[in-house]
């Protein structure tokens, strides 16, 4: 079985639940490409500050979908598990942003999803943050990527928001992932930004 794993010491924890093919309900969606590599390669670029929550295979499928947890699954989730040791761990401190991969049919390069936040200043310190440290790349919110399903059932950023840890769910279309992951000058923009929210 694909479990999750924390790599790296931070109290601003960013995780990739999207980045193996994956089963929900009764249908196989793709996995999110590079997501795994950007929450990873952060935790590298500032120990310290950043950890990573992964699937620890990357070539395996899952059939657990921790963004699609029913509200009775939540204290079995592996995912939900691995929240509760963070926030254990970093008590007030401890953040989330939770990346995910939205198509190319969305008209924005990023949307950051705070219907689960918990803190709405930090959402605000989150946004502007953005617009400094990469305004080439358009930004939104998008309603239907807002990271809260309602009741009955869980997103990763809700399951953090019944812990009391503030939680984004910042989604990157294909090709900001892509350049993110191959173009050093860009992904030191996506740190600086990384930086500033870990702190503010
Ligand atoms: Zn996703």
């Amino acid at each position: 079985m694909n479990t999750p794993i924390i790599l790296g010491i931070g109290h601003l924890l960013l995780s990739a639940p999207h980045s193996v093919d994956h089963a929900r309900n009764d249908y196989i969606k793709p996995k999110e490409e590079n997501t795994r590599k950007i929450c990873i390669k952060a935790s590298q670029y500032l120990k310290g500050t950043v950890s990573a929550l992964v699937w620890k295979w990357k070539s395996r499928i899952t059939m657990y979908d921790p963004n699609y947890t029913e509200d009775e699954s939540l204290e079995s989730s592996p995912w939900y598990q691995k929240l509760k040791e963070h926030k254990t761990q970093y008590g007030n401190k401890a953040k989330l942003i939770d990346i995910h991969g939205m198509s190319d049919k969305r008209i924005y390069a990023i949307s950051p999803g705070d219907a689960a936040c918990c803190d709405m200043n930090w959402s605000r310190r989150f946004d502007k943050a953005l617009e400094k440290y990469m305004p080439d790349y358009s930004s939104n919110h998008i309603g239907a990527l807002c990271g809260n399903w309602g009741s009955g059932l869980n997103t990763v950023s809700q399951m953090a928001m019944s812990l009391d840890i503030p939680a984004i769910q910042l989604e990157l279309n294909p090709s900001t992932r892509k350049i993110l992951i191959e173009s050093s000058a860009e992904f030191q923009k996506f740190i600086n930004f990384i930086r500033e929210v870990a702190d503010s």
